[in-house]
């Protein structure tokens, strides 16, 4: 069956009207399909989708799905949807067919994919993927779990076009016959494990990633990840393997201080370490990644350097918010969990002074005394899970409470000298306090902005 043939003229139920449910129902429409699209938010929520349905006069229902969606002749899920919501299993009882956005945008996308998935770094990889794609002069889409969902722009990819996706685990769950030409697996940590039920049910949604790949294929590998190294993936593609250790099997690997690739057994030099723009051990994974992606399409290791030189990372991870009076402020709103702030943690090498709280999700803190230790100066505790952290950390680290993200800011400066580094790194979820991690780091960032004003006033004052 061609793609209009799937499409074409066919009644298509989409549930969740957030951006990718958005995007899958318009690119329905612009192939003739009949989308009818379904929410279980109140509409008042949804004043933005609501108003573009109507425009494009596509059919809708908030508040709840009704079993007009099992009349569908498929069904398109989003994928913040749960699996196990009544009118998904009603329609798996009567063998509807469920599809992910993911499968769906496959299905028109006429470009070469490059799918990124695992359970950290995959935004920051799949941003870097595809500014060395287009740096390198391909015509390149980054889209999928990052913002711009990969149904938006499917239908715009030519046949040399690429789309770089960032693929979340929920995308895989209802996949079908998604084939990338290249599967990233970048890593592997339990992660929405209330959602799949175990890590053992979550490392085989990601190893879908591979499923339809066929010998012309690459699946890409982490050979430095203890859970990946000893996986049992079965899969037809091509198995390459990233490190960044010295081994020379990798495509990539780090010898001497260089990030080498290894390209039909001749290694070449891509990039000093230290000049990789991104700081971490755990965003030189990143970049070696990208690099045997970026070698499997033959681009040059200049572009590839070049890119990496200046690549800012991706905004609250890691991100330099600025420098006031020598103090380095650092937006890592992004670590939403511990491990998260162990990983920027491990990535600073100045004294730092670090803002953790928010919304307690549940694991301990104290991997942090670990990883913390020669690195903190001081904790500023904030939100709900304050005095989790003062129990926790406390004994290990000067720690102190403040009410706010404004107060933790305030005092970190005071309290900081020049060459000495205040972290946001929070480990917690931002919604005590914010609307979301987004929220935060902008809030962050503001406050940094204003310290950096007053004190240009001060010196002005005093010349
Ligand atoms: P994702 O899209 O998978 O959530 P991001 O690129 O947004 O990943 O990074 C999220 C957080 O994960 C970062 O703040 C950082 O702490 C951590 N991180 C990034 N890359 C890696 C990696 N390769 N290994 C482990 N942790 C990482």
């Amino acid at each position: 069956m061609t793609v209009e043939e799937k499409i074409k003229g066919r009644k298509i139920g989409i549930i969740g009207m957030a951006r990718s449910g958005l995007a899958a129902a318009l690119l329905a429409k612009r192939f003739g399909g009949l989308p009818f699209i379904s929410d279980s938010a109140r509409e008042e929520l949804l004043a933005r989708q609501v108003e573009i349905l109507k425009r494009e006069e596509i059919p809708f229902e908030t508040g709840g799905h009704t079993e007009q969606l099992l009349t569908r002749d498929f069904l398109i899920v989003s994928p913040g949807v749960p699996p196990h919501i009544d009118i998904l299993v009603k329609a798996r009882q009567r063998g509807l067919p469920i599809f992910s956005e993911l499968e769906f945008a496959f299905w028109i996308c006429r470009g070469r994919i490059i799918a990124i998935t695992g359970s950290n770094g995959k935004t920051t990889t799949t941003t870097l993927v595809g500014e060395i794609f287009k740096a390198a002069g391909f015509e390149t889409f980054v889209c999928g779990n990052i913002g711009q969902p990969f149904a938006d722009i499917a239908d715009k990819v030519t046949e040399k076009g690429v789309a770089v996706v960032e693929v979340s685990t929920f995308q895989l769950e209802a996949m079908e016959n998604f084939q990338p030409h290249i599967a990233a697996i970048l890593n592997l940590t339990p992660d929405h494990i209330d959602r799949h039920g175990s890590f053992e049910a979550y490392k085989q949604l990601k190893y879908r990633v591979t499923e339809n790949q066929t010998a012309g294929d690459f699946l890409l590998l982490n050979h430095d990840d203890p859970e990946i190294r000893v996986a049992q993936i079965s899969t037809r593609a091509k198995v390459l393997k990233f490190s960044i250790q010295p081994d020379e099997n990798a495509r990539t690997f780090v010898r001497d201080g260089w990030l080498w690739s290894n390209y039909e057994n001749e290694p070449v030099m891509v990039i000093k370490t230290a000049d990789i723009n991104i700081p971490g051990e755990h965003n030189l994974q990143n970049a070696a990644a990208a690099v045997a992606m970026a070698r499997l399409f033959a681009i040059a290791p200049e572009v590839m350097q070049k890119v990496l030189k200046e690549f800012p990372g991706v905004e609250h991870r890691l991100e330099k918010a600025g420098t006031v009076a020598g103090v380095t402020f650092i937006n890592d709103s992004k670590a939403t969990n511990v491990d998260s702030v162990c990983v920027a943690l491990k990535a600073m090498s100045q004294p730092v002074y670090l803002i953790l709280g928010g919304r307690d999700k549940g694991a301990g803190y104290d991997p942090i005394s670990h990883f913390g230790r020669g690195r903190i100066k001081g904790i500023l505790a904030i939100g709900e899970a304050r005095e989790k952290i003062f129990n926790c950390l406390g004994q290990t680290f000067p720690t102190q409470f403040a009410d706010s993200l404004e107060e933790a800011v305030h005092r970190c400066f005071e309290m900081a000298l020049p060459g000495e580094t205040v972290l946001l790194s929070p480990g917690c979820a931002s919604f005590d306090m914010f609307e979301n991690f987004e929220h935060r780091g902008k809030v962050f960032k503001a406050m940094v902005e204003s310290l950096r004003k007053n004190k240009k006033k001060d010196e002005n004052l005093q010349n």
